[in-house]
C-alpha cells in the first residue's frame, strides 16, 4: 500500500510538514527537488536522507526598535539551523524585504550543502530579517541588528552557529553583532561572526573571496569546456560584491563584460565595459543605470545577450523557464544562491550550457569566513597573499573532484556536488547516530 504520505520513513502517524511540499514552496521547493535528484546516487546512505529535507532547528524572532520619528516598528527575523552534522551552523544574514522563512531554510540547506561541498567543517545555517534596509537610518539599522542579534543570541555562537554578511549586510553589520553578542555574554567573542571589519578579527581577502572564489572556479570550468578567457565576453547579473568583484576579475583576465543588470536596470557594450569606471559610478550612485560607458538594455534583453559566460550574482529564482531557452552563453556560473529554477536547469542542460551551481560556485566566501574563524580562535593573523593562496587551493581541489563525479555518473555538476556534499552529511550523520 503506498504511504499515506507518499515519504517513505515517515511514520502514518505524522502528517507531512507543510515544507515537504516542493510544488508549492518557491525556493526551498527547488531545494527539495535537489535532494530528490541526488537520492538515487547516495547507495545505503539514503536511508538518511529525510534529515536533509527538514531543517534541524528553526527561530523566528520578533524584533522591535524605537524608530527615528518616535514610534515603534517590529520586524520578522528568522534563523535557521539547517544541519549540524558536520560542525556548527554557518551561514551569512539577509537584510531584504522579500524574506520569508521558507527563503531562510532554502538559503540554510544550501549553506550545509556549500560547506560539505568544499569540505570545511561546518553544517549549514541562514538568518534574515524581513526589511528594506535602504529606507531605515544608520541608527535604526543599528537598533534593528543588535536587537535580531539579541533574539537569535540564544542559539548562535562560536561553537554553535556562526553567521556572517549576505544580501544588504556587511561589515558594519557583523562588527554589531559582535559587539551585542559579546555584550550579552560579557567577553569579547569575535568568532560569534564573520566577514568582520578587519580591525575587529575579519580576515584580509574576505571581502573578495566570493567573487574571488567564482572567478576561480569558472576558469576551471572553462578549461574543462575548451573555453578560452581571453576574449570571452560575460554577461552580470548584480553588480555588488559578487558580481562586482567576480566580472573585475574576469576582466583583468582579459575577458569582456558586455553586459550588466542590477536592480536599477540593465546596460551593454559589445565592445566591453569599463569594469574599474562602472564600479566606481556603482559605487557614488547605488546601481549600473545611467552609467556613461553604455547603452541602456531593456531588462528582459539581458538573458539574450550575446555572451559565453553568464553570472547570475543576485537573488534567487533569477533564471526560471520563462528566459532560460533565451540563454546564449556557453556557461553559467552561479554567484547567487538558487538563481536557476529546476525547470531551468533542465532547459539549459538540453540547449549544451554548463550550469556551475551555487553550492560551488560561490563557496569562497563561507571558505575564507572559515579562515577568519580559525584566525579568531588562534589570534594569529595570515597574510593576504596566504588567505588568497589557500582559497584558490581549496576551489581548485574540491571542483576537480565534483568534475570527475560527474563524468563518471554522467551527472550535472549540480547534481555531482550534491553527490560529494549529501554522502559528506550523511556519512557524519550516521556515524553520529541518532540521540537518544
Ligand atoms: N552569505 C555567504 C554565502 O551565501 C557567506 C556565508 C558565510 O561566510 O558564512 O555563502
Amino acid at each position: 500500500m503506498p504511504h499515506p504520505n507518499g515519504t517513505p520513513g515517515t511514520p502514518a502517524t505524522h502528517l507531512l510538514p507543510s515544507y515537504l511540499q516542493a510544488d508549492k514552496l518557491g525556493a526551498w521547493g527547488n531545494y527539495l527537488r535537489q535532494v530528490d535528484r541526488v537520492t538515487p546516487y547516495l547507495g545505503h546512505l539514503a536511508r538518511w536522507v529525510e534529515t536533509l529535507k527538514r531543517p534541524k532547528r528553526s527561530l523566528i524572532v520578533d524584533v522591535p526598535i524605537h524608530m527615528d520619528d518616535g514610534t515603534i516598528a517590529h520586524f520578522e527575523g528568522y534563523r535557521v539551523q539547517h544541519n549540524t552534522s558536520r560542525g556548527p551552523g554557518k551561514g551569512g544574514v539577509r537584510f531584504h524585504q522579500d524574506v520569508t522563512l521558507s527563503e531562510v531554510m532554502a538559503l540554510s540547506a544550501w549553506m550545509s550543502i556549500k560547506n560539505a561541498a568544499v569540505n570545511v567543517p561546518y553544517g549549514g545555517a541562514k538568518g534574515g530579517i524581513r526589511v528594506d534596509p535602504k529606507q531605515l537610518s544608520l541608527g535604526e539599522l543599528e537598533r534593528l541588528t543588535r536587537r535580531y542579534t539579541s533574539e537569535i543570541g540564544i542559539i548562535i555562537g562560536p561553537s554553535k552557529d556562526i553567521p556572517a554578511p549576505d544580501v544588504n549586510t556587511n561589515e558594519q553589520i557583523m562588527a554589531w553583532m559582535m559587539d551585542t553578542y559579546s555584550m550579552n555574554e560579557g567577553a569579547t567573542a569575535t568568532g560569534v561572526v564573520t566577514g568582520k571589519p578587519v580591525d575587529l578579527g575579519g580576515s584580509l581577502g574576505r571581502r573578495e573571496a566570493t567573487g574571488r572564489g567564482v572567478f576561480t572556479v569558472g576558469v576551471e570550468a572553462a578549461h574543462h569546456i575548451g573555453l578560452k578567457i581571453e576574449g570571452a565576453r560575460v554577461a552580470v547579473q548584480g553588480f555588488g560584491n559578487v558580481g562586482g568583484i567576480a566580472g573585475k576579475l574576469f576582466a583583468e583576465a582579459g575577458a569582456r563584460v558586455v553586459a550588466v543588470q542590477d536592480h536599477t536596470g540593465s546596460i551593454h557594450r559589445e565592445a566591453g565595459l569599463d569594469v574599474p569606471a562602472l564600479l566606481a559610478h556603482v559605487k557614488e550612485t547605488g546601481g549600473v543605470d545611467g552609467f556613461a560607458g553604455a547603452d541602456r538594455l531593456d531588462n528582459e534583453a539581458f538573458w539574450g545577450v550575446d555572451c559565453e559566460i553568464l553570472i547570475p550574482a543576485a537573488l534567487e529564482g533569477q533564471i526560471t523557464s520563462a528566459n532560460a531557452g533565451r540563454i546564449k552563453a556557453r556557461m553559467v556560473i552561479e554567484g547567487a544562491n538558487g538563481p536557476t529554477t529546476t525547470e531551468a536547469d533542465d532547459i539549459l542542460q538540453d540547449n549544451g550550457v554548463l550550469v556551475i551551481p551555487d553550492v560551488i560556485a560561490n563557496a569562497g566566501g563561507v571558505t575564507v569566513s572559515y579562515f577568519e574563524w580559525v584566525q579568531d580562535f588562534s589570534s594569529f593573523f595570515w597574510s593576504e597573499d596566504e588567505i588568497n593562496a589557500r582559497l584558490v587551493r581549496i576551489m581548485k581541489e574540491a571542483f576537480a573532484g565534483i568534475w570527475q563525479v560527474a563524468q563518471e555518473h554522467k551527472v550535472t555538476v549540480r547534481t555531482a556536488t550534491f553527490i560529494v556534499a549529501c554522502q559528506r552529511i550523511l556519512h557524519a550523520r550516521e556515524m553520529r547516530g541518532l540521540y537518544p
